[in-house]
């Protein structure tokens, strides 16, 4: 078994859709960055790739690749899951703690289960959800990012002998 953390923030901006946890959520702003910014996504591929020992966002998607511009981070999870199989990993489970003063996005929750279990091959209670506000406290207080901190654990998958 091997446990791996990740971490995001990214700044919110007027003239962006909010996306988060593989959805888009009703608000007056969105998130910053090179891709959709979806800093759940983000937060769970480094804990997974903490997890398989396979090094970070950053090195595997470069914001200087046009390529990746404007990616919906769902697509780059799923890259990472099917690299993580390859490796001969399974995912036994993740559980994310999103940091933001608003939107409310616990009503949210189970909209983005239904894209991410899927997609990470987990079962609803394998994947954790969870919100806290900053209490004000700083920019996330203050409306001007959201961050996301996550866990996942991996089970390497024995490899069949070959027979005789
Ligand atoms: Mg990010």
């Amino acid at each position: 078994m091997r446990i791996g953390l990740g971490y995001d923030v990214h700044r919110l901006v007027a003239g962006r859709p909010l996306i988060l946890g593989g959805i888009e959520i009703p608000s007056d702003k969105g998130l910053l960055g090179h891709s959709d910014g979806d800093a759940i996504a983000h937060a769970l591929i480094d804990a997974l790739l903490g997890a398989a020992g396979e090094g970070d966002i950053g090195r595997l998607f470069p914001d200087t690749d046009p390529t990746t511009e404007g990616v919906r981070s769902t697509i780059l999870l799923r890259d990472v899951v099917a690299r993580l199989r390859k490796k001969g990993f399974r995912i036994a489970h993740a559980d994310a703690v999103v940091i933001a003063e608003f939107p409310r996005l616990g009503p949210h929750f189970g909209a983005m289960k239904d894209v991410l279990c899927p997609l990470l091959g987990l079962g609803r209670t394998s994947l954790g959800l969870k919100a806290k506000t900053q209490e004000g406290l700083g920019d996330i207080g203050r409306r001007r990012a959201i961050a996301c901190w996550a866990v996942a654990s991996l089970r390497k998958i024995p490899r069949r002998k070959p027979r005789p």
